[in-house]
């Protein structure tokens, strides 16, 4: 009943070439685009997978018009399974755009087998280097296969590892027919680092009960918190006369606005914190001695963490406004997006078998919260409840990028391990 789940050398061989072959096609997104998907370069993958969906066999596989992958593998319990028709269905999720600020195009991977524990050097970029001691993940892949780019580009192993590891897993349980498990639905989303990830996701459509995103990095990291997100905009209106002649009349919202973000709190910045400590982030400043336009991010764990952040700004405008009484000021604050905690707490155990998992395979697993939002976190508002599972991959949206093929493969083992389990946590 409870095995371990276990790649083979095969599965394995798999799972890197699948991986290298994805990291090879370009499908960086465009945060400037307003079409959907933001590139048209990402639906080379999504077609590429549809085909490779296919050939394993799942006749549902097609790419939509905004450029996601869908498919099915359906559930094979027999009749007579007493967790026959009880199983719910679901969803494996993995994004296909790579990061658009970092050189994403002609990825060239290096593929180091028994990596000895020291740094890494990347052939495309001599004197830059993998550092061992930036990096004390490393140390925890000695002996094992780890994947870099050659250092002029990113790797892309978010999310192209995640997408590598969950075809594994289809793979997988298409070989292994005497496994039962649900239903499963897969879907490869457009667009998740320019925020836009979940803009057409039809999660009535996608049909499942729960899902889950391999988008994380470290072995064992599953991650149920994101922030409370809301997004501030101060717009303060002056009054512009030629300068020559302004004594007494020229009210300049520039200075306005300097005042403001002078009076922001230090200790409240993205720079002064960490960890579980909310921030509010001046991020964009626009206009003239007439208008200027503010723009800040608010992030907290809590809302009531956020709305105390919200209220910090509003009475450094308050104070600012008394020392520049005929300048016009005013903050609207919009809701992004919540942290996913809350929802999941309302059915917590598709975080609780995640956990689960993750233990049965040997593996201490690690609750994590993001200093940010995931796919995951706008799905389970959506009414998809959707942790993250890690992925494997390392430095993130850098040339330094890299993953460790070990950590991959445990990503598609406690996968397949979660779909077993579920099946027994549902039986009658
Ligand atoms: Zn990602």
């Amino acid at each position: 009943m409870k095995d371990v789940i276990t790649l083979d050398a095969g599965d394995r061989e798999k799972l890197l070439e699948r991986f290298l072959r994805y990291v090879r096609i370009d499908t960086q997104s465009d945060e400037d685009s307003t079409s959907s998907p933001s590139t048209e370069k990402q639906k080379d993958l999504a077609r590429l997978l549809v085909e490779e969906l296919t050939g394993l066999g799942l006749d549902d596989a097609s790419m939509d018009e905004w450029g996601y992958v869908t498919a099915t593998v359906p559930g094979n319990l027999p009749v007579d399974h007493p967790a026959a028709g009880r199983v719910p269905t679901i969803g494996l999720i993995a994004h296909m755009d790579t990061y658009f600020a970092t050189p994403g195009g002609e990825v060239k991977p290096q593929v180091i087998e028994r990596y000895d524990g020291g740094d890494v050097s990347l052939p495309g970029a001599p004197g830059k280097s993998i550092g061992a001691a930036d990096n004390p993940n490393l140390g925890r892949c000695i002996g094992e296969t780890i994947v870099t780019s050659d250092g002029t580009t990113l790797l892309g192993a978010d999310d192209k590892a995640g997408i590598a590891e969950i075809m594994t897993a289809v793979d997988w349980l298409v070989r292994h027919p005497e496994l039962a498990h649900g239903p499963v639905r897969i879907a490869f989303t457009t667009d998740e680092e320019v925020g836009r990830g979940t803009e057409h996701f039809d999660v009535a459509a996608f049909g499942t009960d729960y899902a889950y995103t391999l988008d994380g990095s470290d072995l064992g990291e599953i991650e149920d918190e994101t922030f409370c997100a809301d997004s501030a905009v101060v717009t303060i209106t002056g009054h512009d006369v030629h300068p020559g002649y302004a004594k007494g009349v020229m009210v300049n919202a520039v200075r306005v606005a300097a005042a403001i973000v002078n009076g922001l709190p230090e200790a409240f910045l993205p720079e002064t914190t960490e960890k579980r400590e909310p921030y509010l982030h001046p991020y964009a400043l626009s206009g003239d001695v007439a208008r200027v336009e503010l723009k800040l991010l608010v992030r907290a764990f809590t809302v009531d963490e956020l709305k105390e952040r919200e209220n910090a700004l509003r009475q450094v405008v308050t104070s600012v406004q008394e020392r520049f009484p005929e300048a016009n000021i005013e903050v609207a604050v919009e809701e992004s997006y919540r942290n996913m905690a809350y929802k999941i707490a309302e059915d917590a155990k598709v975080l609780d078998y995640a956990l689960e998992a993750t233990r049965r395979q040997g593996i201490e697993p690690r609750r994590q919260s993001i200093r940010g939002g995931t796919d995951g976190s706008r799905l389970s508002y959506m009414g998809l409840l959707t942790p993250n599972i890690w992925a494997g991959g390392q430095s993130f949206h850098s040339v330094q990028e890299w993953v460790c093929l070990d950590w991959m493969a445990k990503a598609t083992e406690t996968t397949i391990q979660l779909l077993v389990l579920w099946v027994e946590k549902s039986a009658a």
